[in-house]
């Protein structure tokens, strides 16, 4: 099917009725929803936000908990040629208010908690996804003739606008289209063989890239069934694996999963791969886990903007510590700050570019035209180097880049070695003001045992790192501060230590 005249919601139609026998989710009450039934409530919705007053190119606004029915909300406003615009359910009353006022939906399907924003918003239509009562999208879904018509999209329109998580100044809104969604949908079903035996173990929240589209994407398209988690807890996940061949997480499930004393080959022995991306996985983290299952995770990365840039090969060497090649069709390079790009195995910007790319930020030109260069390159805010065969790794964001005494120093490089030293559980390394360096490392760790002191970890790096990248501080913490999406929050780390060598 064609990907610039058809929107993805049609590719996705037809993937459902040649599906249409097949189970589309698996829940964890025994039950299950087929694919014939998914697409059926999917085009009640469409009828009922229809009936709404939405029509293509307005927007949804989607602050929910995971359910079959969200799922089957997010498929009925792309049936409408809307855009779907899902919000994390940790924000705050606040934050939704900014996107409310940002993204202007015509209509916003919230938990309950948000309703005290309603006269804030008159224009916007509150709606919940509660089985029944007035203002429900659900009971108004029950009241509709489900429909199979599509509106009038095509792969150019945009399917989504995903808000990024804003860790520095506003969440800006990633404008993404149905052939954005569309082509990166394809490479992933071909990098990772997907097979029609497959059974993707979803407990990802489908707010985010990660589980909204890499993850349902690869099972929808391929009419695939998937067994449906509402969230990760490691000891369901564990018992589902026997009944599952896919797993994609974040990497604090992996690390989790290594915690279950349950975790052996025997019950891994049906899963054919473990994916990993959204936050970086460590070495040990991937060491351990082959230790374990016998199973060597494949990394890959991606981003809101992008959904998927780089993934480790399904056959051949998965690399620890790398997040892989370029996708077919997508190209990646290593770039100054004017774009140029630098000889393999420098460090620098990592740019992408192709079909996968986004194409804009929502309302935001000139962030826009700061971010995409002309030519079509995004800067990723991502520093990385490539090596010579061209696969990718990532020494850490731009902005979390540490400069003490002129020299650049990479966080990530740091935390590698401190997490092999006795006693480091996980760490992280941030910059924090100094009045003689600029700034300084500052080393954040979470001790196994008994709390670590500097002199401690400074004789265990003596040998291993120069004396500019070894910390002049270490705090020990009992975790450190993630996202929903797994990723630590070095803006909180930052914040919190800022003042550690001011008088
Ligand atoms: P988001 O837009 O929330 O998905 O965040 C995207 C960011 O997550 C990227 O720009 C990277 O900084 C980070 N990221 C994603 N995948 C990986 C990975 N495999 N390793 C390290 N960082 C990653």
């Amino acid at each position: 099917m064609n990907q610039i005249q058809y929107s993805f919601f049609h590719r996705l139609q037809h993937a459902a009725t040649r599906a249409k026998g097949r189970t589309a989710l698996h829940l964890e009450d025994g039950s299950s929803v087929s694919y014939a039934s998914l697409y059926t409530r999917a085009g009640q919705y469409a009828v009922a936000l229809r009936a709404a007053g939405l029509s293509k190119g307005d927007r949804v606004v989607v602050q929910v908990e995971k359910s079959p029915q969200t799922l089957a909300l997010y498929l009925g406003t792309l049936q409408c040629g809307a855009i779907y615009v899902p919000l994390n359910t940790a924000y705050t009353r606040e934050e939704v208010a900014y996107f409310l006022g940002d993204a202007e939906p015509q209509i916003f399907v919230h938990g309950g908690f948000a309703m005290a924003l309603e006269s804030r918003f008159p224009q916007v239509a509150f709606r919940t996804l509660d089985a029944a009562g007035k203002g429900s999208m659900a009971d108004a879904a029950d009241q509709s003739v489900s429909s199979t018509e599509i509106g009038d999209a095509h792969g150019a329109d945009l399917a989504a606008i995903v808000y990024t998580s804003g860790t520095t100044g506003r969440s800006k809104g990633a404008m993404l289209s149905h052939h954005n969604l569309s082509s990166n949908a394809d490479s992933l079903i071909k990098a990772w063989g997907w097979r029609n035996t497959d059974v993707l173990l979803h407990a990802l929240p489908i707010f985010h890239v990660h589980g909204l589209f890499i993850a349902l994407h690869c099972a929808l398209l391929t009419g695939t069934p998937m067994i449906w988690l509402p969230k990760f807890v490691a000891a369901q996940t564990l018992a589902a694996l026997k009944d599952a061949t896919v797993l994609m997480g974040v990497p604090t499930f992996y690390t989790r999963l290594l915690a279950e004393p349950g975790l052996n080959r025997r019950c891994v022995k049906h899963m054919r791969v473990f994916i990993s991306g959204s936050a970086p996985l460590t070495p040990q983290t991937f060491a351990e886990f082959e230790q374990r299952t016998g199973h060597r995770i494949l990394e890959r990365y991606g981003m809101s903007e992008t959904i998927i840039n780089t993934t480790n090969p399904l056959e051949g060497e998965r690399l620890p510590g790398t997040v892989g090649y370029p996708l077919p069709g997508v190209e990646a390079r290593i770039a100054d700050q004017s774009g140029v790009e630098l000889p393999r195995g420098e460090v620098g910007m990592i740019e992408v570019r192709g079909p996968n790319v986004f194409s804009g930020y929502w309302r935001m030109p000139d962030k826009t035209r700061e971010e995409i260069r002309v030519d079509g390159w995004f800067i990723t805010g991502d520093l990385g180097v490539m090596a010579a065969d061209g696969h990718v790794s990532i020494v850490g964001r731009g902005k979390d880049l540490v400069i003490s005494g002129g020299y650049n120093v990479y966080p990530i490089e740091i935390e590698e070695v401190l997490d092999t030293l006795p006693g480091v559980r996980e760490s992280a390394v941030i910059g924090v003001p100094h009045p003689d360096f600029g700034e300084a490392v500052v080393a954040v760790v979470v001790p196994s045992e008994t709390e670590l002191q500097l002199d401690f970890v400074l004789s265990g790096l003596a040998n291993r790192l120069a004396r500019f990248k070894q910390p002049k501080a270490i705090f020990n913490v009992p975790e450190l501060p993630r996202n929903t999406m797994g990723k630590v929050q070095k803006n909180v780390l930052r914040e919190r230590y800022a003042r550690t060598f001011s008088n």
